[in-house]
C-alpha cells in the first residue's frame, strides 16, 4: 500500500435519487465523502448544480490539492467518447455535457467517465469478488440490469463506456418489449420491478407487510411459495442465458452479481448456478464460477475511481490484477 500523502481521485456517483462524491485515495479508502439529493425532477442546470455542490464540499476538504483526476460512474446511457451522459431516470439531462462541466470545476484535471456498470465492475475487480480474475463479467441486478466486462486483466468499457451491458442482452426473441427498443432483453425478465410483476401477474400476492417488491416476492419465495419461486427462476434463467452468451463470446472465468435483486442471495444465485449448467454448455463456458459481488453501495464511488486510476495510469492499478 502506498503512503496516504499519494495522488487522490475525486470520484462521483450519479444515479436517479442521488449524487455521492468522495475523494479516494490509493487503497481505495474514501477521505470525504458529501452527497446530494438528485434534483430529476428539475432541469439540467439544477442537476449541474447538486453536482457542483457535492464538488464544493469535497473542494473544502485539506486534501483536495492532492486531487490529479476525476471519476465519473453515472447512470446510462453514458458516452464517454463525447463526454456526455442521458440518464433515462434524470431527465433533464439529455446529451449533458458532464466531463466538461467537471472538468471544469475541478480545475483541469483529467477526467474518465464511465457507465454506472463499468465502475461497479471495476470496483469489484480491484477490491471485489473478481480480484485476482483476468476475465470477468459484473453485472448488477436492481431497477434495471447493468454490467461490465474485465478481459485480460483490464477493465473493457468500450468506446462509449457501456461494454458488458448485459441487460441488454436478447435472451428471448419473441419475448416483451423492452424500453430500449429491442425485445426479449436480460433486463426486461431479471429486473427487480419485473419479477415482482410476473409474480402479480401469476397471482403471487403479497405477505402482511405489504411489500409486492422483489425483497417480497424473494422472502414469499424463501418461505417455499410457488410462483414467487418461479418468477425468480425465469429472472435466473434469462441472467444464465446472458451469462453463458458472454462466456461464449469472450471467455470469462467468474460472473460476479450484485445490486438489490442479488441481496435475494441463493433464491436467484441457485438456480442461476443450475441453469448455468445447461446454457453454458460449451467446454470453454462451462466452469464459468457465479459469485455474489462483495462490495455494497459504494461500488459506484470506489468504481469510478478505479476507473480514472487505471484509464490516467495512477496508483500502478495493473499489479492488483
Ligand atoms: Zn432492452
Amino acid at each position: 500500500m502506498r503512503s496516504p500523502s499519494g495522488d487522490l481521485v475525486a470520484a462521483l456517483d450519479i444515479g436517479g435519487t442521488k449524487i455521492a462524491g468522495a475523494l479516494v485515495d490509493s487503497g481505495g479508502a474514501r477521505l470525504r465523502t458529501a452527497r446530494r439529493r438528485t434534483p430529476a425532477e428539475k432541469d439540467a442546470a439544477a442537476v449541474a448544480g447538486a453536482v457542483a455542490e457535492v464538488l464544493d464540499e469535497l473542494r473544502g476538504a485539506p486534501e483536495w490539492p492532492r486531487v490529479r483526476a476525476a471519476g465519473i460512474g453515472s447512470a446510462g446511457p453514458v458516452d464517454a467518447s463525447r463526454g456526455t451522459v442521458s440518464p433515462v431516470n434524470i431527465p433533464g439531462w439529455r446529451d449533458f455535457p458532464l466531463v466538461d462541466e467537471v472538468r471544469r470545476l475541478i480545475g483541469g484535471h483529467p477526467v474518465v467517465l464511465v457507465g454506472d456498470g463499468v465502475a461497479m465492475t471495476a470496483a469489484e475487480h480491484w477490491q471485489g469478488a473478481a480480484r485476482g480474475w483476468a476475465n470477468a463479467l459484473c453485472m448488477v441486478v436492481s431497477t434495471g440490469v447493468g454490467g461490465g466486462l474485465v478481459l485480460d486483466g483490464r477493465l473493457h468499457s468500450g468506446p462509449t463506456g457501456n461494454a458488458g451491458h448485459i441487460g441488454h442482452i436478447s435472451v428471448d426473441l419473441d419475448g416483451d418489449a423492452c424500453p430500449c427498443g429491442s425485445r426479449g432483453c436480460v433486463e426486461r425478465i431479471a429486473s427487480g420491478p419485473n419479477i415482482a410483476r410476473r409474480a402479480l401477474d401469476a397471482g403471487w400476492r403479497p405477505g402482511p407487510d405489504g411489500d409486492a417488491t422483489a425483497a417480497g416476492v424473494a422472502a414469499a419465495a424463501r418461505a417455499g411459495d410457488p410462483l414467487a419461486l418461479a418468477s425468480f427462476d425465469r429472472a435466473a434463467r434469462a441472467l444464465a442465458a446472458g451469462i453463458a452468451a458472454t462466456a461464449a463470446l469472450v471467455e470469462i472465468g467468474v460472473a460476479v452479481v450484485g445490486g438489490g435483486v442479488a441481496g435475494a442471495g441463493d433464491v436467484l444465485l441457485a438456480p442461476l448456478r443450475r441453469h448455468l449448467r445447461d446454457y453454458a454448455a460449451l467446454s470453454f463456458t462451462a466452469d464459468v464460477e457465479v459469485v455474489p459481488a462483495m462490495l455494497g453501495s459504494d461500488a459506484g464511488l470506489v468504481g469510478a475511481a478505479a476507473a480514472a486510476a487505471e484509464q490516467v495510469g495512477m496508483w500502478d492499478r495493473r499489479r492488483t490484477s
